[in-house]
């Protein structure tokens, strides 16, 4: 039997954490780390236990969902070492250019019919600047905000000109997706094509345009504990409304092809931490769910997962949406149907919960 690595004290300081989270207090890097270097299956549950807590406390019985359309597929200029879509990989993935309003509008029909949230259109090339693809992509958010059917989302790349995320506001676009991926020490080894202070930079224009940001990252890349924790505190720092995780699926083709998968109790253990860090924020569980998991996929949300991507990825399958609505009433929660201003997510005073402010940052990110 795996011996527990948390003693009493170590126990009672997890609830102390936990009771502080609770009451709208924050949690160190230094007490972070100690919850992110958890070893034991009964530890990690006793984390679980109060990240579930943290979570109905913060977003009650309520699943936000969100789904993606590939709007370009494929032959992107950057070298993203996860990605199939990128044109250093063969991976045989599809590619095609800006997609025509229909099928559009069929994915915004079956989020309708399936009480998804948002749909976000998502395109495989560096960035967006002005000019004619600008245009096309205003005119798809504006026909499916018109269409009253969905909140349309989108995920385009960097951004370097405030206009841009300015018109991209002026056409109704509520939330844009972008990840940091990964810790800013360890966003050079999956990508070297563009700079973690372009992805930060693109989400400054953004807020500064009054759109909320969907921004996460990719776990089990190679990356330490200390790159997760660090992560997390950074989406904290840029102040992520929706903060994504996907799990590496490796791809063949690609150059973390051959990366070790991690432990389903490993993941888990990370999304409980990242609810600790992020107790107002929409996690979301996104891409590599179902061949990480497999049957663990509804512990997510007593992990402290508030939200969930459905419907298929980019380049991968996922379950069914219906057997993933079924799951959702199996454990007794909603989807998060009308979706909300984000407004739950505001902290009032300095957040310390104790008197006392205990905030770290992790490495500065803006
Ligand atoms: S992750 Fe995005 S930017 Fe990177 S290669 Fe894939 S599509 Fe391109």
């Amino acid at each position: 039997m795996q011996r527990a690595s948390l003693d009493l004290t170590s126990l009672e300081r997890l609830d102390e954490l936990g009771r502080r989270v609770l009451d709208g207090g924050r949690i160190s890097r230094e007490d972070a780390m100690a919850l992110f270097n958890l070893e034991s299956t009964s530890d990690i549950f006793a984390l679980m236990s109060w990240a579930n807590r943290i979570r109905e406390h913060f977003k009650g019985n309520k699943i936000h969902l969100c789904s993606i359309v590939n709007a370009k597929a494929g032959a992107c200029s950057e070298n993203c070492s996860f990605c199939a879509q990128s044109s250093f990989h063969q991976t045989g993935s599809p590619r095609y250019g800006f997609v025509d309003p229909e099928p559009v509008m069929e994915a915004a029909d079956e989020a309708n019919r399936n009480r998804v949230t948002a749909v976000g259109l998502v395109a495989a090339w560096k960035g967006i600047n002005e000019g004619p693809m600008l245009d096309e992509v205003c005119d798809r958010i504006r026909e499916l905000k018109a269409s009253g059917k969905t909140r349309p989302d989108a995920s385009l790349g960097i951004i370097k000109d405030q206009k841009v995320a300015d018109r991209l506001k002026e056409a109704g676009l509520e939330c844009y997706g972008h990840n940091l991926e990964s810790s800013k020490r360890f966003f050079p080894q999956h990508c070297t094509t563009h700079t973690y202070e372009d992805r930060v930079g693109t989400i400054g224009y953004l807020k500064k345009a009054g759109i909320k940001i969907c921004s996460g990252g990719i776990i089990g890349m190679g990356e330490t504990r200390e790159d997760r924790c660090d992560l997390a505190f950074s989406l904290k720092e840029i102040g992520a409304n929706v903060v994504p995780i996907n799990i590496l699926n490796p791809i063949k083709g690609t150059a973390f092809e051959n990366v070790p998968p991690l432990p389903p109790m490993e993941i888990l253990k990370t999304i409980a931490c990242f609810r600790f860090i992020l107790p107002r924020q929409e996690i979301m569980i996104a891409g590599g769910r179902t061949v990480n998991l497999r049957d663990m996929q509804s512990m997510v949300f007593t992990a402290g997962a508030s939200a969930l991507m459905v419907g298929n990825y980019l380049t991968t399958l996922n379950q069914s949406v219906e057997k993933d609505l079924q799951m959702l009433k199996d454990l007794g929660l909603d989807p998060d149907w009308e979706g909300h201003d984000f407004a739950d997510q505001e902290e009032s005073g300095c957040g310390c919960g104790n008197g006392k402010c205990e905030t770290e940052t992790a490495e500065s990110t803006v």
